[in-house]
């Protein structure tokens, strides 16, 4: 009976992983979830017939092709199948029967945000704060999620969790602004400022003398670096009084965008300039409260500890390996979604390990 449970969960996940793609490919493109309801072709836009859309099986008997267009197809669709049917099942194996429904939800949104973190370095409100709802809502209907038979109590677990999870990583993302200091840089006359290119991939802007590079100020896509020019020399034309958006790629300005490697020369005079200063978008705040209502408090901290742990480990490792584009900086949602999952699946016997652990000393 067991292993048949464990091999639907295999198949219903595999089901759910070819939903997740569709989750994946349009939520941050904002394209609806309802139309077009079957699934179609990034490339030609055709509609694929259901017979071509057999989770994990279909994109090995097309080759990882369109049928249509023959474009490739990218290997994420049967990474994100074959994943979430390997999640279920593990889930199925571990979870005992009313909390297993409860326990898929969360690896679900898990999937979603961490594949849609990795490309777009974002953090959809749809999963963060709907996965806030839902674990609540969850944590009531199915009280096994906190380990106890109290409805009550569980929601109480489940709110801990997520007040417990936004405290810390609050706390973390407001001692990284005391570390990495000033976002607003205010000076008394103008000053004299430049752009300097820091081959292979970095770029700072020079004030007087003081450096403000790239690598200690981008963290998200979205970040930017505001300065304030009297005056400004771009390439060789002069403006005087205009404001200068850098984002990591590119100069904005009122009259035009320059993508960075096309300017050659900027320098000018500016009394006030504003750097990015979350070095932890809120998104990653507002996930790790959703991730907190379905683990409670205790299930919370260790997977902000197991978080930082492997984002820690897996950027000295790109170092050491040489790998790290300076400029690419890796977002924080996936190490969430790792310690989470460690939490779900082994986190009881975490705990009794760590207890035993504590006894002893
Ligand atoms: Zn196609």
């Amino acid at each position: 009976m067991h292993n048949f449970l464990v091999a639907a969960a295999f198949g219903f996940g595999a089901l759910i992983g070819s939903f997740l793609n569709v989750c994946i490919y349009r939520i941050p493109r904002q394209i609806s979830l309802a139309r077009p309801a079957r699934s179609f072709c990034p490339n030609c836009q055709e509609m694929i017939p259901w017979q071509q859309n057999i989770p994990i099986l279909s994109w090995f008997l097309l080759r990882g092709r369109c049928a249509h267009c023959h474009a490739p197809i990218s290997p994420r669709y049967v990474i994100v199948e074959t994943l979430t049917a390997s999640l279920f099942a593990t889930a199925a194996f571990l979870v005992p029967i009313p909390t297993l429904f409860s326990v898929c939800v969360i690896l679900s949104i898990l999937v979603v945000t961490t594949f849609v973190d990795l490309e777009f370095f974002i953090i959809p409100d749809v999963m963060s704060k709907g996965g806030i709802a839902v674990g609540l809502l969850l944590s009531l209907l199915t009280p096994g999620l906190h380990k106890t038979s109290s409805p009550l109590i569980a929601v109480a677990l489940s709110l801990s969790g997520a007040l417990a999870g936004a405290l810390v990583l609050f706390l973390i993302s407001e001692l990284g602004k005391l570390a990495f200091g000033r976002y607003k840089v205010k000076l008394e006359v103008p000053t004299r400022f430049t752009l300097v290119a820091l081959p292979p991939d970095d770029w700072q802007i020079l004030i007087e003398s003081e450096p403000f590079s790239w690598s200690d100020h981008f963290f998200r896509k979205s970040d930017r670096i505001v300065v304030q020019a009297n005056e400004v020399q771009i390439n060789d034309t002069a403006y005087q009084n205009i404001d200068l958006t850098f984002f990591h790629d590119r100069l904005v300005t009122a009259f035009e965008t320059i993508p960075l490697d096309r300017i050659r020369q900027l320098s000018g005079l500016t009394a006030s300039a504003q750097f990015p200063r979350e070095a932890m978008g809120l998104g990653d705040v507002k996930l790790i409260a959703a991730i907190g209502t379905f683990v409670g408090w205790q299930g919370i901290l260790f997977t902000i500890a197991a978080a930082s742990f492997f984002g820690a480990a897996f950027g000295i490792a790109a170092i050491v390996l040489g790998k790290r584009e300076r400029s690419a900086k890796i977002p924080f949602g996936p190490y969430l979604a790792l310690g989470a999952i460690l939490w779900l699946f082994w986190g009881e016997a975490l705990l009794s390990l760590y207890e035993a652990t504590m006894l002893r000393l």
